[in-house]
């Protein structure tokens, strides 16, 4: 199955252009939808998540129209926000159980059956009895999975969910997502390059309400092989740098600023070429848009 978003785009009454004109395809596997704070994500997200609507455009799941066919969309789809609160003082399984009464199942016996499931998938089922109000960072977000779990869905959106998470709980989370795509398709949105880079088979780059970039991670750095250079500068020499050159990222190795740089051919003078990463990539897009954003300002002006 597949989701087809064509056209969509959201101005807030404020003013605020969340969403341009965004059109992607997004089959099975996890799809990583990548861009900084305030790049549209949750906006998208909350539009797949039949929550919010758009101001155009069209979303298909298969043969259903997600934005005219609400209801039987929400009965295939599982959604995490990027926030959620929680009942501190009822255990998981309680509130699986009375989850799973809203969703609909009514059938005791079936019930059981689901969330039990659930619990396991999760891996929080020797947890089941505990108040959720005791849970871990990562516990809540395996919860938060369980509870969109409960309808079985065949879209599942999550919303910034690696955020704050320590790197076992990050592991863990990846596996369950890795696992869940087997039969799902599940939409990660994240600022987190390496979410990316570890998870999904296939992304998006979006960036003030743009998609910049749709490719699988590996196309998009094979895209950037050898235009790639990298140099360790003393502190001072960056704005001599930035000048000439197109820096995409200045980062500290052992304390010292290294700077990487877009260029078609070797750039000499000290740079090494260096191994593309995703994070070049992301950088060099997000860069290029701000760039080109500065000069169309610059021209209309
Ligand atoms: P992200 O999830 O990538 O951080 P959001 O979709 O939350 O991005 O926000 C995109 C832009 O829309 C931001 O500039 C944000 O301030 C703005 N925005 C989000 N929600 C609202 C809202 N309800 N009203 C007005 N502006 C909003």
């Amino acid at each position: 199955m597949n989701l087809s978003i064509s056209g969509l785009s959201k101005t807030y009454p404020n003013g605020v252009a969340a969403l341009r004109n965004v059109s992607l395809t997004i089959s099975s596997g996890i799809f990583g939808l990548l861009g900084p704070n305030g790049a549209g994500k949750s906006t998208l997200m909350r539009i797949l998540a039949t929550l919010q609507a758009p101001d155009s455009g069209t979303v298909h799941l298969g043969e259903l129209d997600l934005l005219e066919q609400k209801y039987e969309v929400r009965r295939q789809l599982g959604y995490l926000p990027q926030e959620f609160g929680l009942y501190p003082r009822i255990s998981a399984e309680s509130m699986l159980n009375h989850l799973a009464v809203l969703k609909g199942i009514r059938n005791t016996k079936n019930r059981r059956e689901v969330v039990q499931a659930v619990l396991h998938k999760t891996n929080l089922f020797l947890d089941r009895k505990k108040n959720l109000g005791g849970f871990s960072g990562g516990m809540k977000q395996r919860f938060g999975i369980a509870q969109a779990l409960l309808a079985n869905p065949q879209l599942l959106i999550i919303d910034e969910p690696t955020a704050g998470l320590d790197p076992t709980e990050r592991n863990r989370f990846h596996n369950l997502l890795s696992e869940l795509a087997e039969e799902t398709i599940v939409i990660l949105s994240t600022h987190i390059v390496d979410d990316v880079k570890e998870l999904c088979c296939d992304m998006a780059i979006l960036l003030n309400g743009e998609i910049l970039l749709q490719a699988p991670p590996l196309a998009a750095i094979n895209a950037f092989a050898g235009k790639v250079y990298q140099k360790s500068i003393g502190k001072s020499e960056m704005p001599l740098y930035r000048q000439q050159y197109r820096v995409i990222s200045e980062k500290l190795f052992l304390g010292q600023p290294v700077i990487h740089v877009l260029s078609d051919t070797h750039p000499r003078n000290g740079f090494r070429e260096c191994t593309v990463d995703l994070e070049d990539v992301y950088f060099a897009q997000v860069i290029e848009q701000n760039m080109s954003r500065a000069e169309r300002k610059y021209h209309a002006v």
